[in-house]
């Protein structure tokens, strides 16, 4: 089975995401995408933004679509977590299933910085989207990283978590913004300064 990883933040979880994510499910016909959130140390994190209820926003943005999970394994393990110690272990419990794992623009620009990258670049295939701000090339990587980067095309989504929260903060509307399903769990648990 081809699973697609979507890996990030997601404080919150917003369209960009979910459009990335569906983009590159259809281009290479990913049976599944696992919505993972990572963990934030607790100093980093946004007034009273957990990473429990940054996996519940993220279970209400794939409930209605068929082939999306989420999976918890970075929240619950805590600490510092490193994309390549989770796919390592995604690897031994699923070896039947080919991994790819999604992510905008930005970070494919980033790739070479992360931590032990030519060891994840072996174990599965980065599919990049594009995402304003950045460029989204692959010519510009390190060779091995070439081999290891496809593209799949996307509308261009000018939206990022940190719009969402300095608008919310101000008290601008992040309606449609998010997913409807998060849009209400933001609203029900008043996070972000958002009035219920
Ligand atoms: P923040 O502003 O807090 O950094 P973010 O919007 O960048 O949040 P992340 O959780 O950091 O979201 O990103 C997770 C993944 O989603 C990354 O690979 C990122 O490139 C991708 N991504 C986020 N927003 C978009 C977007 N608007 N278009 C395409 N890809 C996106
Ligand atoms: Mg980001």
């Amino acid at each position: 089975m081809k699973v697609g990883i979507m890996g990030g933040t997601f404080d919150p979880i917003h369209i960009g995401h979910m459009l990335a994510a569906e983009c590159a499910r259809d281009a290479y016909d990913l049976e599944e995408v696992w919505f993972m959130p990572s963990h934030i140390p607790p100093h980093k994190e946004d007034a009273g933004v957990t990473g429990l209820m940054r996996l519940e926003m993220t279970a209400e943005a794939v409930a209605d679509h068929p082939s999306f999970r989420t999976l918890d394994w970075e929240v619950k393990r805590g600490g510092v977590s490193y994309t390549v110690d989770t796919v390592r272990e995604l690897r031994e419990a699923y070896p039947e299933h080919d991994f790819y794992f999604i992510i905008g623009a930005d970070m494919v620009a980033y790739l070479p910085k992360w931590n032990r990258i030519g060891e994840l670049a072996e174990m599965l295939t980065f599919i990049g989207l594009n995402r304003p701000g950045t460029k989204l090339s692959v010519d510009d990587l390190p060779d091995f990283l070439q081999k290891a980067v496809v593209t799949a095309e996307m509308p261009l989504i000018e939206i990022s978590s940190t719009i969402i929260r300095s608008r919310a903060a101000s008290g601008s509307s992040i309606r449609y913004m998010v997913p409807d399903r998060v849009y209400d769990y933001i609203v029900r648990s008043g996070i972000y300064g958002i009035q219920p």
